[in-house]
This record gives C-alpha cells, sequence and structure tokens, in this order.
C-alpha cells in the first residue's frame, strides 16, 4: 500500500511540474490515512461525513455509517429531522444507511415562520405533521416514494396526498398534483378505472313532507382543514 501511495504521489508531483503549478509546503499533507475534505473524511474505507462538522443529534445517525448510499427506489425510505432549535435538518435513509442529508442554520425570520413550530417531541411540526424543509432533493425524493410505493403504485393525487398525511410544507397539494400530472401511467389508471357506478334510482315523489325520509353517508372524500372526511345526506 506504502508503495502504491508513493507511486501516486510521484504521479501528482510529476503533473504539478509540468504544470508549472506550485503548493505552499506547509499546507501539504503526507502519508496521511485518512483525509478532511469539504465536510467529508476521505479514507481507504470510502468516504464518511466529517464527525466535527454535524450537529450532535444527527451526529450518531450519521457518523455510524460510512459512506452514502444509492438508494433502491423500491425498497422503504427513513427519514429523519433535526431537533436542535437552531437549524434545519433531514437524513434520508435507507435500511440504516444514509441516501443524502442536508443541514443549515435557521434564518432569523424562519424561527417564526407562520404556523409552522416545534412540537413537544422537537419536531418541526405543522398540525401534527412533520415539516419537510426545501432542501436539497428531499421534499422530490418524498414525493416520488408516495407516488411509487409498494401498496400504491401510481394512485393518483388524491390517495397520494393522504399517504403523505405525516408530512407537510407550502404548496405540497399542489406538488402532489404537479407529479401525478406529469406521469402518464397514472393519467392511463384514471381512464382505465373508472370508478363503477350503478344506476341512478329516482326517487317517489311524496304527497306529504317527511313522509319518506332516505340517509346516506359519503365517505372517503379529501379531508378538509378540520380533518372531516364524510358527508351525511338526508333526503326527505
Ligand atoms: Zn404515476
Amino acid at each position: 500500500m506504502g508503495e502504491e501511495h508513493e507511486e501516486h504521489l510521484r504521479i501528482v508531483l510529476q503533473i504539478l511540474k509540468e504544470q508549472k503549478l506550485y503548493a505552499k509546503l506547509s499546507k501539504c499533507e503526507f502519508w496521511k490515512e485518512e483525509v478532511k475534505f469539504l465536510g467529508h473524511v476521505v479514507c481507504k474505507g470510502g468516504i464518511a461525513v466529517d464527525p466535527s462538522k454535524v450537529e450532535a443529534r444527527l451526529k450518531e445517525k450519521l457518523t455510524s455509517t460510512l459512506v452514502l448510499i444509492l438508494p433502491e427506489p423500491r425498497e422503504p425510505f427513513e427519514v429523519y429531522c433535526d431537533t436542535s432549535l437552531k437549524g434545519l435538518g433531514c437524513v434520508l435513509m435507507q435500511h440504516r444507511n444514509v441516501v443524502a442529508y442536508a443541514l443549515r442554520k435557521l434564518r432569523p425570520h424562519e424561527e417564526t415562520d407562520g404556523g409552522v413550530s416545534w412540537d413537544k417531541d422537537g419536531i418541526w411540526g405543522y398540525k401534527g405533521r412533520i415539516y419537510v424543509p426545501n432542501v436539497g432533493n428531499l421534499r422530490q425524493d418524498i414525493l416520488k416514494e408516495a407516488h411509487n410505493s409498494g401498496f400504491s403504485i401510481h394512485a393518483g393525487s388524491t390517495k397520494m396526498y393522504y399517504n403523505l398525511k405525516m408530512f407537510w410544507w407550502l404548496g405540497i397539494k399542489g406538488d402532489v398534483a404537479t407529479l401525478v400530472s406529469k406521469c402518464l401511467t397514472c393519467q392511463k389508471a384514471k381512464i382505465a378505472h373508472p370508478r363503477p357506478s350503478g344506476m341512478l334510482q329516482p326517487l317517489e315523489i311524496s304527497q306529504w313532507k317527511w313522509k319518506g325520509i332516505a340517509m346516506d353517508f359519503v365517505s372517503g372524500l379529501p379531508r378538509t382543514r378540520a380533518s372531516f372526511d364524510v358527508d351525511w345526506v338526508i333526503v326527505d
């Protein structure tokens, strides 16, 4: 391994020499087992996140995993959110491995962002739902996962939005609708499998008020702000 390193070093120095590039000796390091670079630690085992750059709460989740993995779109994802009051942090994981993460400090105005607040467990929430900050591809990854997850493949926007009910961000409904409208399979499914409807049954015209009363429940509607999803219909 030492010989190989020596050979690599020789090649790099040769290229620098040929190109007449000079490095400041005091800033150079040789024969290192690991190198810190842009918040990551590069070592022989792979690339790990530099522990000194990570918020304490997330440190364990991140540093117990050595390398970032490529996600398997069909496999379940886990999302971790930063619980400190100082910043936004989210980690997307799959099978205990980090797929993507994003961290940044809160800007002053964000600490009182309309309606979004910290719940008692320290999760950044909005009306009981987990607030997903607009960092990296996190929102898109969550949308894609809801769109393609095993139990609701190409379910259309209402079902997909329902599956996402634990998450919230400003414009989530619109983002869901946009994704579904761009998906050819969702659009085809909507045409190919219309809801079967029975024959309409006309009601007998009554001679007196309240002579005949019918009632029915219409369920499975999209939830209202107060979280109602059933209509009670009474026909006199
Ligand atoms: Zn689809």
